[in-house]
């Protein structure tokens, strides 16, 4: 406690003289502003002009120093959606002399990250866009902890998961709105601008159609890590979890197995499964398990995450509820469920969740494919998948087309039309597509024995040559263990080796289990080789090569 108040009684003359000696100061990481996080000393902002501002003195320090290239087209992204130009930040610059005809400045004492909500209405933005960026980001800088507070810049209010954001420190969260509260300029002592895009997987189509973003730097281990710290935030405990780490008994396993359940997420207002209780009965069924279903129109979020933290698999339609698998236990399976019309493969959000390295969940899916088992709602409000207000040629060609044609973001009418339409769910060709697709299902088991440590470089490579006679030539090669295997229990231990011709882009590739080898085949007299030799583990976790060897036969 004294800590809060030795913090919140910064000697104010101090901080007004600092900033009017000193300036702001800013330096940042990232060399294009869509990879860039900034720290401030003495960021203000004008609550009046609704803009930051950025004073000049003797000492300020702004890195990078772009001139008027921080207009081109901004300093950062403000939210962790990429280049998205409604989402940009940058401040306004004045000389701290001009501080003397301002209004008295208002300090914020807390570390503050500051930050634009992509969009708070939607759990899967939440999670995907705000919530692990920021956790992460304040995981990067240690000054963001518990105590930092959190700044939200998009100007919206504070939206339906707000319980969410309040999560991710033990300050409330401040709004846009708020700011001016504060008085008409405001200083943050200390502050960080934007967003890590480190955990992002997806892109919604802005400028290609949606998909996997390119470069996926995330894995099932992270999100699981921040999946943890937020039940542990909203005091849910994996019952499965405390009970098999006490090492289960068979017993105890065959009371788990009974206990194992089935989840279906359901939607109530839209995208609605018109047989649900018959869908409920086939689950319940088909696997010998209670089939809970779980709303987000009916329970608390912690209510819903305690049902899904335990349960064997999730069932539901395509949709931002899907988020939430990412709370499933290892070894669990996602069913998702698309309209007709709609090709699962071009909206993958929750696939590549669930397919993640490491996550260790089963993903499948089913469409219908039957036209009279949809319900559409032509004569919705556009943005609920309304057709009515196009043309009527238009409308006829939404209606006799069976699949939604690659499209961008947001307003494509086509794909609103069909994806909030209702399904009757087959329930014949759904078990058949689950049986099916649960065949293909790895047992955790496999999946948990898998190591991910990589191999070190081999050590100690040598090579050695021999003319045999003027067409033949040898070429032994010979090396040591990389240096942390010594350290490791090792399935299997591979080695690859790569003789390249030098001057030729092509090689010859090996894998050989022993340290050493002779080649012959196809190896010629005077001729100068290069050989690569790498380690491998458990047939995939490939190693970094070692410095090549050059050799003269
Ligand atoms: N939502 C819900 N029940 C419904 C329809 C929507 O809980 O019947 C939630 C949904 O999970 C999301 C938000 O409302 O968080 C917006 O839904 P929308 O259909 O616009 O987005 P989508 O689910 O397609 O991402």
């Amino acid at each position: 406690q004294s800590k809060e108040l030795s913090q919140a009684r910064i000697d104010y003359h101090i901080a007004l003289q600092s900033l009017q000696e000193h300036g702001t100061r800013m330096v940042c990481t990232g060399k294009m502003h869509t990879d860039r996080i900034c720290r401030f000393d003495y960021l203000c902002y004008s609550s009046e002009a609704e803009e930051f501002v950025f004073f000049h003195s003797n000492s300020s320090v702004m890195l990078p120093n772009l001139g008027s290239r921080r207009f081109q087209p901004a300093l950062l992204d403000l939210s962790s959606v990429e280049d998205h130009n409604t989402q940009y930040f940058n401040f306004l610059e004045l000389p701290a002399a001009a501080l003397k005809f301002m209004p008295k400045p208002v300090f914020v004492p807390d570390v503050t990250l500051i930050l634009n909500r992509f969009n708070p209405d939607n759990l899967m933005h939440v999670f995907h866009d705000d919530l692990l960026p920021a956790f992460f980001t304040m995981k990067q800088y240690s000054d963001l902890d518990d105590e930092a507070r959190l700044v939200f810049m998009e100007g919206w209010g504070e939206g339906p998961h707000f319980d969410l954001y309040q999560l991710l420190s033990s300050k409330q969260p401040l709004l846009k709105e708020q700011l001016r509260n504060f008085g008409k300029l405001m200083c943050f002592t200390k502050s960080y601008v934007g967003l890590s895009k480190m955990t992002t997987w997806y892109q919604y189509g802005f400028v290609q159609p949606q998909g996997p973003k390119a470069n996926i730097l995330v894995s099932g281990n992270e999100i699981r890590h921040f999946a943890k710290a937020l039940m542990e935030k909203m005091n849910i405990t994996r019952q499965d979890e405390a009970e098999k780490d006490g090492g289960s008994s068979e017993q105890e396993r065959e009371r788990d197995k009974k206990d194992e359940y089935i989840a279906v997420f359901s939607r109530s207002t839209t995208r609605l499964i018109l047989n649900e209780a018959e869908l409920i009965m086939a689950l319940a069924q088909e696997f010998q398990m209670r089939v809970v279903t779980v709303s987000l129109e009916e329970q608390s979020f912690p209510s819903i995450i305690q049902v899904i933290s335990a349960a064997s698999m999730l069932v539901s339609m395509h949709g931002a509820q899907l988020i939430t698998s990412m709370f499933l236990p290892r070894g669990a399976t996602v069913v998702e469920l698309f309209p007709f019309a709609v090709t699962p493969e071009q909206y993958t959000p929750y696939k590549t969740l669930a397919t993640l390295p490491g996550m260790d969940l089963h993903y499948i899916f089913w469409r219908n494919s039957k036209e009279e088992n949809t319900v559409t709602h032509p004569d919705r409000p556009w943005e609920q998948g309304g057709i009515a207000h196009l043309e009527k040629d238009e409308q006829q060609r939404i209606l006799a087309s069976a699949d939604v044609p690659r499209h961008l973001c947001c307003r494509n009418p086509e794909w609103l039309f069909r994806i909030y339409q209702d399904t009757l769910v087959d329930i014949p060709s759904f078990l058949e597509v689950l049986k099916d697709g649960m065949k293909s299902k790895p047992s955790l088991k496999k999946t948990k024995t898998a190591s991910t440590v990589h191999p070190g470089r081999v050590r100690e490579a040598h090579c050695q040559t021999s003319v045999q006679t003027p067409n033949e030539a040898k070429l032994t090669v010979s090396w040591q263990i990389p240096w942390n295997l010594k350290y490791l229990k090792v399935r299997e231990v591979k080695y690859e080796v790569w003789i390249q011709e030098q001057g030729e882009n092509t090689y010859m590739p090996y894998i050989l289990p022993q340290q050493n080898y002779t080649f012959s085949e196809n190896i010629k007299p005077f001729t100068t080789y290069l050989v690569w030799v790498r380690c491998i583990f458990n047939k995939n976790l490939l190693g970094p090569f070692a410095d090549n060897k050059r050799m003269n036969t």
